[in-house]
């Protein structure tokens, strides 16, 4: 069912491979196995799984959207990954993303954008596009992202979906490509936060392979309920009377809170002082990082070497990064190295820690006296295709509410918040303090 919707719904580019037969062959396999020992099955037997392609699949190709690692094949598989099949899943394809994570459209990929399945003229958001777009339309149950600074959440509040940000180390990093790898989490993107807390439950946990990995025991996500209690929300006073928002969105934010009170819960409006330096010291941080990760695809240890006849070695590297790399890479690869030169390393780079530091206090001092921070997921619905590409910083600009919890390393879940006049969905987020994941499920479950 799920290769004839692909091979249906192929204009919308949410996959860059899709592995029908291994697909089919591993279905035969797990019924194989079912049928003579139905004890043996895994929590997630059968279930269909597509991947972003940031996420290492041995034996699969891997391109992180990117023309750099043209013809590069996974050695290993990524620990996330390797927990799902264990599980009894099906990895049904990898799917289209933002070059190397770095975008909010999905625009920036190599492969071609992705379209919104409820609107063709519209982006999916990114970096996660392809995954959450795949979900959106029904090509696969559910798939696996990643969340720097809104990756997962954002692409599923244009989309429709459930997107769920863990807790920093939550899950594993090993295996997925690092963009800011003080900032990474790999989440999941799904038609429901049952779906998704499942997933994280399977994925989360210790591992030998990555040593940013909290030891922390997984509680059981999937089965959370609420508290004894009402629950003490604190909303973000930007998010429903500021001008930057759109009008449907400040409304079913607002709609949203009612429907929190109306169960019985306190919900007061809080101001982030912090907020306007937010994006600053996300994009300081996460381009310094960037710079450093991406030094590794130099034209010898991984996919696309240059052609063009060169003098030296320090010649070939050039050359392959200038053509294997596309334009918004290399934007940022040059503001990291900015950032963290000799002369401006303090001025950017240590001043962007500091503050880092102060949005956590900040945030701590908002969870002391509430047990949740709301806020609408993103500024606006969809953008138009191609809206952005001219414009850098205002597509910066519009990650405002997301960076939050990847600068804390808190995690964050986007819930559908119905659409505009124009049928464009939107997206409601819940921050919570670090490891109440099962919080955030329970409260998403509660306003569904
Ligand atoms: N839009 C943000 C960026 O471009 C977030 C990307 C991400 O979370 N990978 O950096």
């Amino acid at each position: 069912q799920y290769l004839t919707r692909i091979t249906d719904h192929q204009h919308l580019n949410a996959f860059t491979e899709v592995y029908a037969d291994e697909a089919r062959q591993r279905a035969d396999e797990l019924d194989a196995r079912r049928l003579a020992d139905p004890a043996s099955i895994g929590r997630l037997h059968g279930m269909v799984i597509g991947i972003k392609d940031v996420l290492s699949y041995a034996g699969h190709g891997l391109r992180a959207g990117s023309h750099i690692l043209d013809g590069f094949e996974a050695q290993f598989t990524a620990t996330a990954v390797e927990r799902l099949l264990a599980a009894g899943a099906i990895i049904i394809g990898r799917q289209n993303c933002d070059e190397f994570a770095m975008g909010s459209a999905n625009e920036t990929s190599a492969f071609g954008p992705v379209r919104n399945a409820a609107n063709p003229d519209r982006v999916p958001g990114g970096s996660s596009g392809g995954s959450a777009v795949a979900v959106q339309a029904g090509l696969c149950l559910a798939s696996i992202g990643s969340d720097t600074g809104g990756s997962v959440r954002q692409p599923a509040a244009f989309c429709g979906v459930v997107g769920l940000k863990p807790t920093y180390g939550r899950i594993s990093r090993w295996g997925l490509i690092a963009y800011a790898s003080s900032f990474d989490c790999i989440g999941p993107i799904a038609n429901d936060a049952y779906d998704a807390a499942l997933l994280l439950e399977v994925m989360a946990g210790p591992d030998a392979f990555d040593n940013t990995v909290s030891q922390r025991s997984v509680d059981s996500y999937s089965t959370a309920t609420l508290p004894d209690r009402p629950l003490r929300i604190a909303y973000l006073a930007d998010g429903v009377d500021s001008e930057g928002v759109a009008p449907a969105i400040r409304q079913a934010t607002e709609a949203a809170i009612e429907r929190l009170r109306s169960q019985g819960h306190r919900v007061e409006p809080v101001s982030l002082s912090l907020l306007k330096h937010l994006l600053p010291t996300y994009y300081i941080l996460t381009t310094a990082e960037a710079s450093s990760n991406l030094s590794r695809f130099d034209g010898v240890r991984y996919g696309h070497r240059t052609q063009a006849p060169v003098a030296d070695l320090v010649a070939m590297y050039k050359q392959s990064r200038t053509e294997g790399f596309g334009p918004e890479v290399r934007r940022r690869i040059l503001l990291g190295t900015f950032a963290l030169s000799a002369s401006y390393y303090d001025a950017y780079y240590t001043k962007a820690q500091q503050v880092r530091r102060l949005v956590r206090d900040e945030t701590d001092r908002i969870f002391a006296d509430y047990d949740l921070l709301l806020m609408p997921t993103t500024p606006t619905t969809a953008f138009r295709l191609g809206e952005e590409n001219d414009d850098p910083v205002a597509a910066y600009l519009a990650d405002i509410f997301t960076v939050q919890a990847n600068v804390t390393g808190y995690p964050a879940i986007s819930v559908p918040n119905g659409t505009d006049l124009e049928g464009l969905p939107i997206g409601l987020q819940l921050l919570a303090p670090p490891f109440q994941e099962g919080l955030l499920v329970a409260t998403a479950n509660a306003l569904e």
